[in-house]
């Protein structure tokens, strides 16, 4: 099994070092971990966002990747079982897209992930920015706020700056309950189109099982999205569990993988931002 989608405490979020995590995953047998701390760059954000470590809060455009790395390869010189790559996920908006070429630049990352956490600076993934959200958009409408974040989607793909794009449909989370059905056939009905996009510019899905650790009974994106995306021509998906403190490495990764395998796809593992062999399972 192997684990895409990993936050170690140098995310403000997220408790478990880097080490605490390997020991997990060797417990757990698994294959490759890939951690993906956050760096979410949004200048219009400074005073929400940092990175941590040592327990120290610094700024996100700090030099804290050096630091990052180094316990990364500390990481791989321990635990010669475990195959540890160095990934990001980066929090994405239109606009960003010079700040957060020049920081992918400068790191040999293996895997990046693009994340939508925010819609116009405001988070959607964040229950404590919620109200904030209720204020600014729920006079706005579903429909437009439906569009909104697929037209953020959209340009994450085509800015081609990332790996694959995060859990695809976190709109579940908090956004779509505030709604009526509105919300929902506004995503349906533009959803077919965006993905034809994703796939075009070769922009790859992750699977995220962290949807299912909340109660939800698919993962992120939910089944009917991964199979519109495979139909619609994306070639690569990975698999990961989100998890922000080591008890939840590799969590309910086996329902995520058997959903691939269900369309015939094979999770995908990458170095140096390359594809590995064997993505797809032959049929
Ligand atoms: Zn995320
Ligand atoms: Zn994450």
């Amino acid at each position: 099994m192997i684990d895409y989608h990993v936050h170690p405490d140098f995310s403000q979020d997220a408790e478990g070092s880097i080490e605490a995590y390997c020991e997990r995953a060797s417990e757990l047998g698994l294959e490759e971990i890939c951690f993906t701390t956050h760096y979410e760059p949004d200048p219009a954000r400074r005073d929400c966002e940092e990175v941590h470590v040592n327990g120290c809060a610094q700024p996100v455009d700090s030099d804290w990747p050096d630091a990052y790395f180094a316990a990364l390869q500390a990481a791989t010189a321990k635990f010669p079982s475990v195959a540890v790559l160095a990934g990001v996920e980066v929090g994405y908006e239109p606009g960003l897209e010079g700040i957060v070429s020049d920081f992918l630049r400068r790191y040999p990352f293996d895997f990046v992930l693009g994340a939508i956490h925010c819609l116009d600076h405001i988070a959607i993934t964040a229950g404590q920015e919620l109200d904030r959200f209720k204020v600014e958009y729920m006079d706005q409408g579903p429909e437009f706020v439906a569009e909104r974040y697929l037209h953020h989607l959209r340009a994450a793909a085509g800015c081609q700056l990332f790996d694959c794009l995060a859990h695809l449909d976190i709109y579940r989370k908090y956004v779509e309950s505030l709604y009526d059905q509105r919300f929902g056939a506004t995503i349906d009905s533009l959803l077919p189109s965006v993905l034809d996009f994703v796939a075009q510019s070769g922009t790859g899905i992750e699977v995220n099982s962290s949807a299912l650790r909340r109660g939800n009974a698919e993962p992120y994106p939910a089944l009917r999205i991964l199979k519109l995306a495979r139909d619609a021509g994306v070639q690569v998906f990975t698999v990961g569990s989100d998890a922000h403190r080591p008890a939840d490495l590799g969590k309910d990764l086996e329902t995520a993988v058997q959903a691939l395998e269900d369309l015939g796809v094979r999770p995908a593992r990458l170095r140096r931002r390359k594809l590995m062999p064997a993505a797809r399972i032959p049929r």
